[in-house]
């Protein structure tokens, strides 16, 4: 039998035109790696930098070009470009702007993971590194040099949620002249602007990049892993691009078309977390086995006063310290106890979610006035409030066993 080759060259060469008239309010979802150029003079011609013509899949799809837009409005900057994950952004802001030689500062409290990237690969390639508090703006001061290139900023620290002086930090960063990049996955461009901290006070005052998990409220649905890296100054914008395209990080249509289906309901998403972690934490501070707990709303949680500056809202994140009195076993069998929270990490899905910290372990500089003992990290889902309290309830009995 001979092979059905007619068939085969016009299955790939089946006529097709999107359709014009075709106006559903979702974005369409294209994916391709080819894009065929219409005469080698296009294909030299075109360039896709500016997002004014497509080249490669890798360079943009008008499905990513799309979400690219929307995740600037949504944080008020002008340029993006979306990663694989969270992480994926963080490496691309440092490996655009840090050479060998070159020294980079981190806040004490910073996503882990950006300190590993520090100790691992910059470490090698001849970056230094060094921690400073959160909480102590002079302390920022102290350490920025003459070799300092990248501030790294987080308002709030996603496990202890100190909330740090961001204006102060800010403004430190813009009288040295170095670059501040704020890993803005807590606020989501929702619970303040981080490219304009003091709308319509007459100072223009905002950190130089974003990145972004959209991982967490963007995507909502605990599915999709991506990243994003925003900023309104051009010249920033083409390093950041330039190492993107050199490390191939682009991100799937499916995963592109799912962040855009969630967004148009983030902020509701976003105000619900906030409502129903409030409720939890205010019982929280009632319960005698927790000596601290952590969130900014909070009139004793480090940095209220600045949240309160700042913020209209806050992420669906709250921390315990559990008494000292109980060992480590116990407070483990606590988290084990707990029904409706599961383990394990990541947030702003509908799960609730929890994990236990070492706190002594992650920290260089101490505690500061973080209370001694195991911390416990709730991400509050989209269930019943009293469902969730009830299960912190009867999971407590554990620690008292
Ligand atoms: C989750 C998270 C990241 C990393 O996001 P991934 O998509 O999981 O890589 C970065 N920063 C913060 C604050 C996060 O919570």
């Amino acid at each position: 039998m001979s092979a059905p080759t007619a068939q085969l060259t016009q299955l790939i060469h089946h006529p097709y035109t999107p359709p014009a008239e075709f106006l559903a309010p979702q974005p369409g979802v294209f994916k391709a790696s080819t894009v065929i150029f219409p005469s080698v003079a296009a294909m030299r011609a075109r360039e896709w930098k500016d997002k004014s013509a497509y080249t490669y899949g890798l360079h943009g799809t008008p499905t990513t070009f799309t979400l690219e837009e929307r995740i600037c409005s949504l944080e008020g900057a002008l340029h993006c470009v979306l990663v694989p994950s969270g992480l994926a952004a963080i490496a691309n802001v440092a490996l655009a702007l840090l050479g060998s030689g070159d020294s980079m500062l981190l806040p004490d409290n910073v996503y882990g993971p950006n300190k590993a990237l520090a100790a691992g690969e910059l470490a090698r390639w001849g970056i230094s590194t060094q921690v400073y508090n959160p909480m102590d703006p002079t302390d920022l001061a102290r350490k920025i040099t003459d070799r300092t290139r990248l501030v790294w900023l987080e308002a709030a620290g996603s496990v202890t949620l100190e909330f740090p002086d961001l204006l102060t930090l800010v403004r430190l960063c813009r009288s040295r002249g170095v670059v501040c990049a704020l890993d803005n996955t807590w606020g989501a461009g929702l619970a303040f602007n981080p490219f304009d901290l003091l709308p319509g006070a007459g100072e223009a005052l905002g950190v130089d990049v974003s990145v972004h998990a959209l991982t967490k409220y963007p995507s909502g649905g605990g599915d999709v892993l991506m990243g994003s890296v925003t900023t309104r100054d051009p010249a920033l914008h083409r390093k950041i691009q330039r190492t993107h395209m050199h490390l191939g990080l682009g991100v799937a249509a499916n995963d592109a078309e799912l962040v855009l289906r969630s967004l148009p309901s983030m902020a509701l998403r976003y105000h619900a977390h906030d409502a129903a972690t409030r409720a939890l934490v205010q019982w929280a501070t009632q319960q005698p086995e927790f000596v601290q707990v952590l969130h900014p709303a909070l009139a004793d949680s480090p940095g209220h006063a600045h949240w309160q500056a700042l913020c209209s809202a806050a992420a669906g994140l709250f921390s315990v310290v559990v008494d000292a009195r109980y060992s480590t076993a116990q407070v483990d069998a606590f988290c084990d106890a707990l029904r409706l929270f599961q383990l394990g990490y990541s947030w702003g899905g509908p799960m609730s979610l929890v994990v236990p910290y070492d706190l002594a372990g992650m920290r260089t500089g101490g505690l500061g006035s973080l209370a001694c003992g195991t911390l416990v990290r709730f991400s509050i889902g989209l269930e019943a409030v009293a469902d969730l309290q009830a299960d912190v309830a009867q999971a407590l009995l554990q620690l008292e066993a």
